[in-house]
Parts: C-alpha cells; sequence; structure tokens
C-alpha cells in the first residue's frame, strides 16, 4: 500500500500552519464565547475548537520526536511516545466532531447541551482513539478508521443545518455548510482513495491522493478556518437577528403604549393641555379644545393666558413661580385654582385649573387639567338655595306650630269673654254698661278675627266645603259691622244682588276673607266715610265686591299688599295676615282677588271672584230662616271649661231652653242614661277634647245607642287641626262650630238642628 501522509519539511510546515490556524479560530471562538455564554451550542463548539488545537498540538509534538520517513508507512509503534501521541490526536480529532454535532443539534434545537453529553463524548472519544491505535497497524489504517466516524457524524451534521427553516438562514450558516462539506468531502476522498490503493503511480488517483495526502495539513487548516469562520458569523447574526427582534418588540409595545395614551386623552372627560416652558400651548386634548372654543390644532401655538380671565394671569403664574423657587432641585410643582375662564368667543366661565410642572430646567414645562365648573356652580347655587328655602320652610312650621298653639290656647276664654259680653249687653238696663259691653264684644271680635288668621296662616284649621247662598254668607258677616259703622260714624251699604246662584266653599274660610276685607275698609275710611258691599254675578262668578272712602293704596304699598306681615298699621292696629290669608282662602277656591284705587284720595275696592255652582245640582245649606222665635226645649252642654258651659247656658236660658251642664264625658253619659233610659235631651253640644272620657267617645257611644240623640248632637272644638280629629268631624251628619264662634251663630246651630230633627 502506498504511503499517505506528509512527507518531510512540507509535512512539518503544514502542521505548524495548521497548528497556527487552529490556535488563531480557537482565540476567536473562545473570544465570542466570553461575550455570549448564554448561547450553548457555540459553549459547545467552543470546547470542540479546544480538542482539535489539543489534538494538531499532539501531532505536531509526535512528528518533532519522531520524524517521518517519505515512502515508508508511518508506524504507530516506532518509539514509546508516538502510540499515545496518535491515540490522543485521534480521541481530540473525534472529541472535535463530535462537539461540532452536538453544537449543531443545540442549535437546530434537537437537544438540550446537557454536561452528561460532554463527559460521554470525552470518553468515547479517547475510548475509540485508543482502540484505534492498538487495532491499526500504521497510519493509513487509523486515517480510514478515522475517515470512516468522521463522514457518517459530518453527514447528520450538514444534514441538519439544511433543514434550519429558512428564516434561521444566514450567510454564516452557509458558509458553516461550505466548510462542513468541504471536509466532508476531504474524508471522503480519502476512503475512496485508500479504496482504491494500489493503482499505477501514474493514474489520476494516484496523483490526487498524492496532492491531498502531501498537502492534507494545508487543506485541514483552509477548511478548518472556513468552519470557524462560519461558526462565528452564525453566532454574531444570531445575536443580530435577536436583538433586532427585541427592538421590535420594544418598538411595537412602545407604539401601542403610546397609542392607548393618546386614546385615553382623547376619551378624557376633563381637558388635558401641556405648555412648554413659555406658557404656549404644546398639546391638547379634545375636551380642552372645545372648552375653549378650538380644534385640537388650532389651539396648537397660543399662548395659554389667552384662556385666563386677567385678573388671574399673573397671580397664578406668580404662585407657581414662588412654588417652585422653594423645591429644591426643581421637583415637580403643583397648583389647583378656581379661575374665571375666556373661550375662544370671549365668553367667560368659571374654570378649575390643577396645574403641575414637569421635566427639568430649559425642559421644563406645565400639564394643565382643566374643568368647566359652570354646571357644578348651578348645582351648588341650586343646593344652597334648596338648603336656605328647608330652613325657611322649617322655620316656618315653627312658628306654624307656636301660632297655632298660642291661637288654640286663645279660643276658650275668647269665647267665653264674648258670649258673657253680649248676654250682658242684651240684658243691661244700664246704657254705660250697655256701650262697654258693645266695646268688649267688638274688641273680643277683632281677636276672634285675628286668631282666625293666625290659624289659617299656621295651616291648621282644617277647610270645609259645602254648598252656600252667597246673601248668607254677607248676612253673618254683616251683622258684626252693623255695630261697627255706628261706633266708627262710617256709613255701611250692602247691596246684594236678588238671586245669586249658590257657591261651593268653606264657608268659615269665606267669612274671614269678607270680614278682613271689610275691617280694613271701615279702619282706611275716616268719619263720615262710606264702606260698600256689593255681591252680584256674571260669567259663571260671583262677585264680591269692598269699596270704601279712605286715602287708597299707596304705590309703594301695592306691590306688597299681600306678603305676609305687611303692613302699614301701627303695632297692635294691624298684623299684616289679613290680605296674605283672605288671597290663600280665595285662591284655594279657584278664585281670584284683586284691588284697584277709586282715583286719588277717594279709597280703595277689592273685588273678589268666585265660580257658582249650577243652581240645579242641590239645595243651599246655611239657610238661616229659622234664628227668630227658637221653640224651647232641653241641652246639655258638655265642656270642661266652667265659663263656656256658664255662658253658654245663660245665653240658651235666655232663649227658653232649658240647660243641663256636664264637666266631662263620663258625666255626660250618666246624665243621657239616667237609670238605663235615655234622658230626653233635644239637643246635645259638647267640646271634644276633655279629660276623661272625650267628646269623641261620647259622640260614639251616643251614635251607638241613641243614633236618633246623635243627630242632636253638635259639637264645639278648638282642634281641627289633628287628622284623627279632622276625620271625626267629617263623619259627623251635624254641623260643627269652631271655638272661638259667636254665641248667636250657637244659638242659631242649636234652633236648627232641633227643628231638622222635628221635621
Ligand atoms: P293689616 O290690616 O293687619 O295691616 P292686611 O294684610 O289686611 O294687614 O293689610 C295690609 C296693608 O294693606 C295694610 O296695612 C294697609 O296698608 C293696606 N290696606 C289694606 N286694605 C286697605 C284699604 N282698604 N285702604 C288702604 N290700605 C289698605
Amino acid at each position: 500500500m502506498q504511503p499517505i501522509g506528509p512527507s518531510g519539511d512540507v509535512g512539518l510546515i503544514g502542521i505548524v500552519v495548521q497548528l497556527a490556524a487552529c490556535v488563531l479560530v480557537t482565540v476567536l471562538i473562545l473570544g465570542l464565547r466570553r461575550q455570549h455564554r448564554d448561547r450553548d451550542y457555540f459553549a459547545l463548539w467552543s470546547w470542540g475548537w479546544i480538542a482539535i488545537s489539543i489534538a494538531i498540538l499532539a501531532i505536531a509534538i509526535r512528528y518533532h520526536v519522531v520524524p517521518m520517513v517519505a515512502a515508508e508507512p508511518v508506524s504507530l509503534s516506532s518509539g514509546p511516545l508516538v502510540g499515545p501521541l496518535h491515540a490522543l490526536y485521534l480521541a481530540a480529532k473525534l472529541a472535535f466532531f463530535g462537539f461540532l454535532l452536538l453544537g449543531v443539534l443545540a442549535l437546530t434545537g434537537d437537544r438540550r447541551a446537557v454536561p452528561r453529553d460532554r463527559l460521554a463524548l470525552l470518553i468515547v472519544s479517547g475510548g475509540l482513539g485508543v482502540a484505534a491505535v492498538a487495532v491499526t497497524r500504521d497510519l493509513n489504517e487509523l486515517v480510514m478508521a478515522q475517515a470512516a466516524i468522521v463522514v457518517p457524524v459530518l453527514g447528520v451534521a450538514i444534514w441538519r443545518l439544511s433543514r434550519l427553516p429558512e428564516e434561521g438562514r444566514n450567510p454564516g450558516l452557509r458558509i458553516l455548510l461550505i466548510g462542513l462539506l468541504l471536509l466532508t468531502a476531504q474524508w471522503a476522498l480519502y476512503l475512496l482513495s485508500f479504496a482504491r490503493a494500489g493503482l499505477p503511480p501514474a493514474s489520476l488517483w494516484h496523483r490526487v491522493l498524492a496532492f491531498m495526502t502531501g498537502f492534507n495539513s494545508f487543506l485541514d487548516a483552509g477548511e478548518l478556518i472556513v468552519v470557524g469562520i462560519g461558526m462565528a458569523l452564525v453566532l454574531v447574526e444570531h445575536n443580530h437577528r435577536e436583538a433586532t427582534a427585541t427592538q421590535a418588540a420594544r418598538v411595537g409595545v412602545e407604539t401601542a403604549a403610546r397609542a392607548r395614551l393618546a386614546e385615553i386623552l382623547a376619551a378624557a372627560h376633563e381637558g388635558i393641555l401641556t405648555l412648554d416652558a413659555t406658557r404656549v400651548v404644546d398639546l391638547a386634548n379634545p375636551a380642552a379644545a372645545v372648552l375653549f372654543g378650538h380644534t385640537t390644532e388650532s389651539i396648537r401655538g397660543l399662548s395659554f393666558d389667552r384662556f385666563l380671565g386677567t385678573e388671574h394671569r399673573e397671580p397664578l403664574w406668580n404662585a407657581l413661580a414662588a412654588v417652585t423657587r422653594r423645591s429644591e432641585a426643581n421637583p415637580p410643582v403643583a397648583v389647583r385654582r378656581e379661575v374665571i375662564g375666556l373661550r375662544d368667543s370671549g365668553d367667560a366661565f368659571p374654570m378649575e385649573l390643577a396645574v403641575s410642572s414637569f421635566g427639568d430646567g430649559a425642559d421644563r414645562g406645565w400639564v394643565l387639567v382643566v374643568r368647566d365648573l359652570t354646571e357644578v356652580i348651578r348645582a351648588r347655587e341650586d343646593q344652597e338655595r334648596v338648603q336656605t328655602q328647608l330652613a325657611h320652610t322649617a322655620r316656618l312650621e315653627a312658628v306654624g306650630r307656636m301660632v297655632s298653639g298660642v291661637a288654640h290656647e286663645l279660643n276658650n276664654p275668647l269665647t267665653a269673654i264674648m258670649a258673657f259680653a253680649q248676654d250682658l249687653a242684651a240684658t243691661s238696663r244700664s246704657e254705660e254698661d250697655r256701650e262697654a259691653l258693645t266695646v268688649i264684644v267688638q274688641q273680643a271680635e277683632r281677636c276672634r278675627v285675628v286668631v282666625g288668621d293666625l290659624l289659617i296662616f299656621a295651616r291648621s284649621r282644617r277647610e270645609e266645603r259645602r254648598r252656600v247662598a252667597p246673601g248668607d254668607l254677607v248676612a253673618r258677616v254683616t251683622r258684626v259691622f252693623g255695630r261697627e259703622s255706628s261706633r266708627s260714624q262710617v256709613a255701611f251699604d250692602v247691596a246684594v244682588a236678588p238671586e245669586l246662584p249658590p257657591i261651593e266653599v268653606d264657608a268659615t274660610g269665606m267669612e274671614q276673607v269678607l270680614t278682613n276685607l271689610l275691617t280694613n275698609a271701615f279702619q282706611a275710611s275716616p268719619p263720615g266715610g262710606r264702606v260698600t258691599l256689593t255681591v252680584s254675578a256674571a260669567d259663571g262668578r260671583v262677585s264680591f265686591s269692598v269699596s270704601d272712602t279712605g286715602p287708597g293704596i299707596s304705590a309703594q304699598a301695592m306691590p306688597r299688599l299681600f306678603e305676609p306681615f305687611f303692613t302699614t298699621k301701627a303695632p297692635g292696629e294691624g298684623t299684616g295676615l289679613g290680605l296674605s290669608v283672605s288671597h290663600a282662602i280665595v285662591s284655594q277656591h279657584g278664585g281670584t282677588i284683586d284691588v284697584e284705587n277709586l282715583g286719588p284720595g277717594s279709597g280703595a275696592r277689592f273685588r273678589i271672584n268666585l265660580p257658582f255652582v249650577d243652581r240645579r245640582q242641590g239645595e243651599v245649606s246655611g239657610a238661616d230662616d229659622t234664628a227668630d222665635e227658637p221653640p224651647p226645649g232641653r241641652v246639655l252642654i258638655v265642656d270642661d271649661e266652667p265659663a263656656i258651659r256658664v255662658a253658654v247656658r245663660r245665653s240658651l236660658e235666655r232663649r227658653g231652653w232649658q240647660v243641663d251642664e256636664a264637666a266631662d264625658g263620663a258625666e255626660a253619659w250618666l246624665k243621657i242614661e239616667v237609670g238605663g233610659r235615655p234622658m230626653d235631651y233635644d239637643v246635645v253640644v259638647t267640646d271634644l277634647r276633655m279629660p276623661g272620657m272625650s267628646g269623641i267617645e261620647l259622640v260614639d257611644r251616643i251614635r251607638e245607642r241613641h243614633p236618633s240623640l246623635a243627630d242632636r248632637t253638635i259639637v264645639i272644638t278648638g282642634d281641627t287641626a289633628s287628622p284623627s280629629v279632622a276625620e271625626f268631624l267629617a263623619r259627623l251628619p251635624t254641623p260643627h262650630l269652631q271655638k272661638p264662634f259667636d254665641i248667636r251663630q250657637l244659638i242659631e246651630v242649636v234652633d236648627r238642628v232641633r227643628n231638622g230633627a222635628k221635621r
């Protein structure tokens, strides 16, 4: 067999070149590896480069120790060092190819680089190296054995690399593939050449082989450089690709974040702006732009001061400057203010401004959050107004409760005073006494009107509508003013049109209205003057008109006439409640009240219009046809107030009635049911609020046991405000009287009820 191997100096130079190339590439690879320890495939390759450097060093030493002899097969047993050095050479070279393959598998993702693999590889390579040296006889056989292992290893590596997906391919990989292909081709040629050993020296194969074996170290060096550069480029490009991908991902994240921020700013309800250090608008979200009457584009570059009320400009920036000065090394500062904002149209509006600084030094700017406070301030004002109204209502309610309490307390004494005075005036023989008693009655009457006004004002009197003839209403009221007329020497004319239709009213309330108007008219008219009350009907309405010959109403007083507590009278003369209460009552009836001056110094005229009821709809109540000649009868007066019992008794007795008294419900019940049979009372007059058995209990018991007497029971009460009493009064078949009442009113009702019962 033809000897294969380097011969003489050429072979030695080739080995030195190969060693130099190997060391250079190894240094390059190790240098790169230091910077990229996380690439495991590259770590495996760097192990391979260390291994091949050791292999070539071993072969260099071997040829230095025993120089090769040309044209002789290289013996593996010439000296004690040659065999082990060859074994080391072979083991290290196999380790190189093993690490190369492991690195490729790690790069292509076929398996992860585990330390166990490295150890196994080193052991297998070492074992193969020793075994090959032991089994083979010369270098030729050793090279063949090596080729038989290397070619399939390289084949697998090439196959795996060529299967990498397109995006994983790069120039480095291609160079690496070329290097590996060249290595494979070289080793395959070795195999072929050994298969064809013994060819004639002049044949082409022989010449090729001679060249390859003569210059194999140079070829190896070239191929190793290509492979090393390929590996280095694979790493560099791998890093570059990853860096580019990371950068792209970061840019993508940043772009998405910026887009999200823009969306948030656009969606924000509050206006947000940034200003540069000179207060010029840099950016504005749509809410801010719209607030100031601009678009996000048109507002840019404008000085923000134009959107601030002039009086706020300097103070705001001065305040910010002061805070900035105080803050060390200019950390962000913030100021929140309520200021006047100016829209582009020049309209001013209240706005809340939160200004914060950002950036440093020359890059310092301002970020502003602005809020239109127009609605907020309106809501705040509404709330304050409601609170004031609530407080006012609460105060009025308290006053109302107090007023109604006082008015009720006055009821009983007033009723008694009026009843006694009227009674005495009717019986007294002394002209002087009669005059004094008449004054007492008149003054008590005035008090009664005031108490009535107060109760209506405090809304503690329940209105009770019934159908009445306007003439009856007028008759009841004017009776009192007949006396007033003669006392004040003011003539009093009453003109009621005949055949007036009925009106459905709260009679007590309407009597109060007419009384108020007539009282004012008599007070306004000087002695010798005239007060006129006319009642007429037209256009579905009944008109009550009260005119006087007083001074009329001044221009200042006119607009305030119907206000509660407005009075021009001296303290003690007027309360200022009369007209306001009258207005409220008339309005509740769906009517109107108006006033006019009759000419300079000619007096005033008040006119009330009330809707009337179609006459065909029913009977009018309250006809005053039985006031005269009461037939005698038996009546029981029940009241815990002795003064009232006595006053009522005296008046009724004078009209021929037989009167019994009881101080509470229980005593009354005893009197009604003497010995288990009803006493023959024609009429029972009872108060409601009494100690022990109340009037309500008494009336209910009468209704239960003696229903016919229940139809002749009259209630007198000062308490019409509580719902239970109101509900009870509504159930009564008979009229009730509210304290303080005119005693003549009571006599009328007693007569009427008794007659009604007889009919
Ligand atoms: P009062 O009579 O207690 O003052 P009113 O509410 O009845 O309260 O009247 C309010 C004011 O209206 C009176 O103080 C008076 O100035 C004026 N006024 C009412 N009626 C007349 C009238 N007939 N002539 C002139 N002024 C009147």
